[in-house]
């Protein structure tokens, strides 16, 4: 349902807790975050994004991390099925918006060999990505090969342990990345992260972002392109 990323100068846990509370007019039933760094802190619970942050440390040192609330559409609302999620050693965090369509046959395909801990159409992202990285693809390229296995729709953001990226696409769920002074944000919308800047590019289908302590990097057909920024202007009262 809603999605928020950041990477940059700034402590993430703030911002990321913020922004998922910018979020909650969406609706939404679950919240989670997964700060990123040499091993992921994965936090996240059904119910409101108080209770949350009732369970989240008071501050940490981590600088990227992506947040969710869920609007569940596969599996009931429980804490197990929140977002982020993992794959099985934990070093790989998804968030993802919409539906995977084809996700039964991708777990029937995948449940040999990795154990899941929910019933979400979404689990199945980072288990492809924990099987390509196995595979030996770098991280990168291990999430455009997962992304490459889904039908459906999709907001992905994804974080991989001591990996200083963020990664993220989408297929008719959108996704916008705004360009702050100390640091780079990933929402499903603006007011996840407006707060911060209002210098902003739309992330269109198929295309393949990259976010880190550089800003954005967007890929479109294979191909580095130079991302359009607009500046949203004030709305007047
Ligand atoms: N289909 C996913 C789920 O049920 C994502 C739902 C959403 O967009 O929040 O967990």
């Amino acid at each position: 349902c809603g999605i928020i990323g950041y990477v940059g100068g700034r402590p993430a846990l703030p911002i990321l807790s913020t922004g998922l509370a910018n979020l909650e007019y969406r609706g939404y039933d679950s919240a989670g975050v997964a700060l990123s760094g040499e091993a992921l802190a994965v936090y996240k619970t059904s119910g409101e994004v108080s209770a949350l942050q009732s369970i989240l440390p008071e501050s940490t040192d981590h600088r990227a991390g992506i947040g969710h609330t869920r609007w569940s559409t596969h599996g009931p609302p429980t804490d197990e099925n929140a977002h982020p999620h993992t794959d099985c050693t934990g070093r790989v965090a998804v968030v993802h918006n919409g539906i995977i369509e084809n996700y039964d046959a991708l777990r029937a395909e995948l449940s040999d060999e990795h154990a899941f801990t929910s019933e979400t159409d979404t689990e199945v992202v980072p288990h492809l990505i924990e099987d390509a990285l196995d595979a030996g693809a770098d991280p990168r390229a291990a999430v455009e090969e997962a992304v490459e296995r889904l039908e459906g729709t999709y907001a992905l953001v994804v974080t991989i342990a001591g990996v200083d990226e963020l990664y993220a696409t989408r297929q008719d769920s959108p996704l916008v990345v705004g360009h702050g002074e100390d640091g780079t944000f990933i929402g499903s919308d603006v007011t996840a992260f407006l707060e911060h800047t209002r210098d902003v590019t739309y992330v269109q289908d198929g295309d393949f972002a990259v976010i880190d302590d550089d800003g954005l990097a967007l890929y479109r057909d294979d191909e580095r392109v130079e991302p359009t920024v607009e500046r949203l202007e004030y709305e007047a009262d």
